[in-house]
């Protein structure tokens, strides 16, 4: 499978959507987008939850109709558009958020249990619009001359409102990577510090500036485990807006199982299939849960080991 196919099986990827990047700064195209009687509007609430229906696991979209009744002089930012037209965000301030999801027979979900209920069109719609709604909320001030930031090319820019500084900001991604060790038939999850007893996963950490994804990988497993990486692969990626991540997953070869716990980690150990399969049984470990890449790691490691199903050796029923 190539790493384009896994990625598309990360849960809020391949969103199938045409950005118009080249087209956003036309300000005439964009309103001609806006009026489109087809247009769609994602709503937000101020804590970064969506607008959902009442009556089946699905956004509420607004049509143009209620925008203009709702939001008749908020500004939508564009996100993208296809064959069903223009889909935009809007995000509505908290005294209005219980007001406006009554009246449209509707409520308000986050973004992980959406990863888990919605079509994963609607959950990468909702975690791109979440992303871009994050970053605009956080950016107000030029981070070159203080003055206030303007938000343009249908939001997804901002431009310092000094005629004198000009400078521009875009959205941020921050890349983390997230790696799947292993050793002969064995695989390293660890259990962060903070986390509950039982809970096990992957090691992942974030990029530092003049570092290689493989950099990352390498040191963050010396870091947190003490174990040393010889080689690595990129496996594939997710979107990951809690607030403004893209997790890089990869798989990683160690040369020595010898395990020296950092201080991010209450432990770090290898397991086999058996041993997953026993822990998984008796409760012993939780894993991940599927909306995160994670859980495709582990499940790609158990797959290509013993050619296992993680889903069926989990059969937790909260899943
Ligand atoms: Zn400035």
């Amino acid at each position: 499978m190539s790493a384009d196919r896994r990625s598309r099986n990360n849960v809020f990827a391949g969103l199938a959507l045409d950005r118009h990047a080249e087209q956003r700064d036309d300000a005439e195209w964009l309103s001609g987008q806006i009026d489109d009687p087809r247009a769609q509007f994602l709503v937000l609430a101020a804590d970064g939850r969506a607008l959902v229906r009442t009556d089946c696991d699905a956004l509420r979209l607004l049509d143009a109709g209620e925008r203009k009744a709702w939001f008749a002089h908020a500004t939508a930012s564009f996100l993208g558009a296809d064959e069903h037209g223009p889909r935009f965000v809007l995000r509505v301030e908290e005294a209005r958020a219980e007001r406006l999801a009554a009246e449209l027979d509707a409520a308000w979900l986050d973004l992980r249990s959406a990863g888990l209920r919605l079509h994963p069109f609607q959950s990468g719609l909702f975690a791109y619009a979440r992303a871009l709604s994050h970053w605009q909320s956080r950016t107000r001030h030029c981070p070159v001359c203080g003055a206030a930031l303007a938000i343009v090319a249908g939001g997804h820019r901002a431009r310092c409102t000094n005629t004198y500084c000009e400078a521009e900001q875009f959205p941020r991604t921050d890349a983390a990577i997230i790696v799947i060790v292993s050793h002969e038939d064995r695989c390293l999850l660890g259990r962060h510090a903070k986390w509950a007893e039982a809970r096990y996963s992957t090691l992942a950490g974030f990029v530092e500036p003049g570092e290689t994804l493989e950099d990352a990988v390498r040191r963050e497993v010396m870091e947190e485990a003490g174990v040393r990486v010889v080689d690595c692969d990129y496996h594939s990626s997710q979107p990951w807006p809690f607030p403004a991540s893209l997790m890089v997953g990869f798989t990683a070869r160690a040369d020595d199982p010898t395990i020296r716990c950092g201080p991010e980690l209450a432990d770090a150990r290898w397991f086999g299939v058996e041993d997953l399969r026993r822990a998984l049984a008796g409760r012993s470990i939780i894993l991940p849960p599927p909306v995160s890449v994670s859980y495709r790691l582990i499940e790609h490691w158990l797959r290509e080991t013993a050619g296992l199903d993680l889903a069926a050796l989990v059969n937790d029923e909260r899943w």
